[in-house]
C-alpha cells in the first residue's frame, strides 16, 4: 500500500489524513459520503444503480439520497458528533459531475461553512473536462476517475452506451468518447495540481490483463494511486445490467494483476469499498445514527 517513501513529501502532505488514499490515515480519521447525485450520464455493463456507483458498495444496503440542503446538513451534523472527520466525498449512488449543480451546491455551502472538511468527489469521467475548472473553484482537492480501459474495443464489452452532447452513443464509438474524455480529464487534472486516483473494476476475462496498459497510461498523465477494485456479483447484489452470468474474479486473480502492476502508478490494496452514505472510521459503519429523520430532530 502507499506510504511517504512512495511519493514526493507535498503529496504526502495533502493526503495523510485521508483515509482513501493512506492506509495510516484510515486508522484514524474518518470520512463520509453523502448521496446527492442521483443521475448517470453512462451505462457501465456492471452497474446496480440500486446500491452506488463505481461498484464501491457493499451489497443489500441503499444510500439515503440527500437534496444538497439535507446533505450540507447531515455533514455538519456529523462533523460535530465525530471530530475525526477530515473528508466528504460525493460518489454516486450515480455520477457527481452528471448531477453538476447538486454536487457543486453541495460542495459551494460546506466550502463556505465547514472550510476544514477536504472535499472530493467520484466520477466516471466523462463530463469532467467540462467541469475541471467548477472543481478548483470549490478547492475540491480529491477526484477519483473509474477507468476500466484504454482500448474502446475493450471499453464497448463494458460500456453499452454513453449520453454525451444531447446524443446517445453506443459500441466502440461510445467507448472511445469516454477513452478520450477521462485520458483528457485526467491531464487537465494533473495540470491544475488536483490530486487524481483512479479506480478500475477488474472483470475476468474482460480487462483482467488489460489493466496493466491501464496502469501504464494513467500513472503517464500524473494519477498518483491506482486502486484495482474487484466486481462484486453477488447474487444479493441484484441483477447487474448487462452482465448475466458474470463472475468476479477471485482473491488470486486480484492479486496477480495487483501484483503485475507493481512499479506503474502506486497501488492501494487497503480500500474496503464503502457505500455511497458511510460514515465513520474504517470497519465502523455509524451511517444509521445519522438518517434523515434523525438529523432533522436534532435542531
Ligand atoms: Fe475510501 Fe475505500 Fe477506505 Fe472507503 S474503504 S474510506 S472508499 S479507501
Ligand atoms: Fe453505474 Fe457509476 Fe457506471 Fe454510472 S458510472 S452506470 S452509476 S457504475
Amino acid at each position: 500500500s502507499a506510504g511517504p517513501e512512495d511519493m514526493p513529501p507535498e503529496i504526502w502532505e495533502k493526503i495523510k489524513n485521508h483515509p482513501c488514499y493512506s492506509e495510516e490515515a484510515h486508522h484514524h480519521f474518518a470520512r463520509m459520503h453523502v448521496a446527492v447525485a442521483p443521475a448517470c450520464n453512462i451505462q457501465c455493463n456492471y452497474c446496480n444503480r440500486k446500491y452506488d456507483c463505481s461498484n464501491e458498495s457493499r451489497p443489500g444496503v441503499v444510500s439515503q439520497k440527500l437534496t444538497p440542503d439535507q446533505a450540507v446538513k447531515k455533514v455538519l451534523a456529523v462533523a460535530s458528533e465525530i471530530p475525526q472527520m477530515t473528508v466528504l466525498g460525493i460518489a454516486g449512488p450515480g455520477d457527481s459531475l452528471a448531477n453538476p449543480k447538486k454536487t457543486f451546491d453541495t460542495m459551494r455551502q460546506l466550502a463556505e461553512t465547514a472550510p476544514d472538511i477536504k472535499l472530493c468527489i467520484s466520477t466516471n469521467g466523462l463530463a469532467l473536462p467540462d467541469l475541471v475548472d467548477e472543481i478548483c473553484k470549490y478547492n475540491i482537492d480529491h477526484v477519483t476517475i473509474t477507468i476500466n480501459m484504454v482500448d474502446p474495443a475493450v471499453g464497448e464489452k463494458i460500456y453499452p452506451w454513453i449520453f454525451y452532447n444531447h446524443k446517445r452513443y453506443t459500441g466502440y464509438e461510445a467507448a472511445k468518447i469516454l477513452h478520450e474524455r477521462q485520458m483528457l480529464g485526467l491531464e487537465m487534472l494533473t495540470a491544475r495540481g488536483v490530486l487524481t486516483k483512479i479506480n478500475s473494476v477488474l472483470i475476468p476475462g474482460i480487462n483482467d490483463e488489460h489493466l496493466i496498459e491501464v496502469n501504464r497510461e494513467v500513472k503517464k498523465r500524473g494519477a498518483f494511486l491506482h486502486n484495482i477494485m474487484p466486481l462484486i456479483s453477488e447474487p444479493e447484489h441484484g441483477t447487474v445490467f448487462g452482465l448475466t452470468g458474470q463472475r468476479g474474479p477471485t482473491a488470486q486473480e486480484l492479486k496477480a494483476v495487483q501484483d503485475a502492476c507493481m512499479g506503474g502508478a502506486n497501488l492501494m490494496r487497503h480500500c474496503r469499498q464503502c457505500r455511497a452514505d458511510a460514515v465513520g472510521l474504517l470497519g465502523e459503519d455509524r451511517s444509521e445514527e445519522f438518517t434523515l429523520d434523525k438529523i432533522e430532530a436534532m435542531d
